[in-house]
């Protein structure tokens, strides 16, 4: 197995981040030699601080894809860009609505990002703990709820199996061109981010209700609260853990103020000692 050192600041999305170690398994195999650390995908969800120190496994390198057919298994570091692209080729559909979400198959399914848990075409879910070695799971779909999966943090997802839809190259572009173009209108995409920062409460966005506080354009540092969209959190530059952290922070406790409403984080944070 391979260990290097990731600079963070250029891997995740946000662009903050320290160099530390990081363990890159590239077969089921390796996933035995590890202890309890942290695991990361493609980096889309995370806000990690600059004093984290802990040694982290990286899943990107296990990322073979195979296709027989209509069937699918794709190893956890797979992008879903890279699946949906496949599946364009193919003419294969189910997954389109996702297009656009940058994160890898087992983010997805950690984050439930884009209610993959209730997709029917996801059929099994490849899991790794110490104590059961790999094992496959059917999907328990009554178990994943709004961004939410039923896995505790000790389970690393190895992969998935898809069933998908037999359909047509160009219907299918044609699905993944309309979500993307729904996601360019509506979010900063081009942007540094890490997606949502907070999860909507049952009634209501939570980008309206940060927009309702006057907060839209809030700035601290190089991080700013999107003017395209309330909910994401931009670094325009050189933004640190400390400045993203205020607003997510300020958002919160104005919201609070105001709708009596407490904003959970959608956002992984990774905090250093001392934090
Ligand atoms: C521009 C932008 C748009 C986005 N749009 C959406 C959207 O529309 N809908 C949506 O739901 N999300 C969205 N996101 C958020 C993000 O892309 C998703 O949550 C994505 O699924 C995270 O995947 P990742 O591989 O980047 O995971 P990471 O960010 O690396 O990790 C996120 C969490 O998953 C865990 N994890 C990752 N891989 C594994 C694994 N193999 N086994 C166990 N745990 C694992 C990590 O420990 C961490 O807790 C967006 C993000 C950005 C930057």
């Amino acid at each position: 197995m391979r260990q290097q050192k990731i600079d963070l600041h250029s891997y995740t999305s946000i662009g903050i981040g320290p160099k530390v170690d990081v363990l890159l398994p590239e077969s089921e195999e390796d996933l035995f030699s590890f202890s309890e650390q942290k695991i990361i995908g493609n980096g889309t969800n995370l806000l990690i601080d600059e004093n984290f120190n802990s040694n982290l496994i990286c899943m990107n390198h296990l990322d073979s894809l195979e296709i027989n057919e209509n069937l699918i298994y794709a190893e956890s570091g797979v992008l879903l860009s890279r699946l949906i692209g496949t599946c364009i080729r193919k003419g294969l559909n189910g997954l389109s609505a996702l297009a656009g979400i940058p994160g890898s198959i087992g983010g997805l399914i950690y984050m439930n990002a884009g209610n993959i848990g209730k997709n029917s075409s996801l059929k099994k879910i490849r899991c790794f703990t110490k104590e059961k070695g790999v094992y496959d799971i059917d999907v328990p779909r009554e178990k994943f709820s709004y961004r939410k999966s039923p896995f505790s943090d000790d389970v690393i997802i190895v992969g998935a199996f898809f069933e998908m839809k037999k359909s047509y190259g160009e219907r299918v572009f044609e699905d993944v061109k309309k979500a993307i173009l729904n996601k360019k209108q509506t979010q900063p995409i081009f942007e540094k981010s890490f997606g949502s920062v907070f999860k909507n409460p049952e009634s209501v966005s939570a980008w309206k209700l940060i927009e309702r506080c006057g907060l839209k354009g809030k700035e601290k540092g190089d991080a700013m609260i999107s003017r395209k969209h309330c909910n994401f959190i931009v670094n325009r530059g050189n933004a640190s853990f400390s400045d993203v952290m205020y607003l997510i922070e300020l958002c919160m406790e104005k919201v609070y103020n105001e709708f009596s409403i407490m904003l959970e984080k959608e956002v992984v944070v990774l905090r250093g000692l001392n934090r």
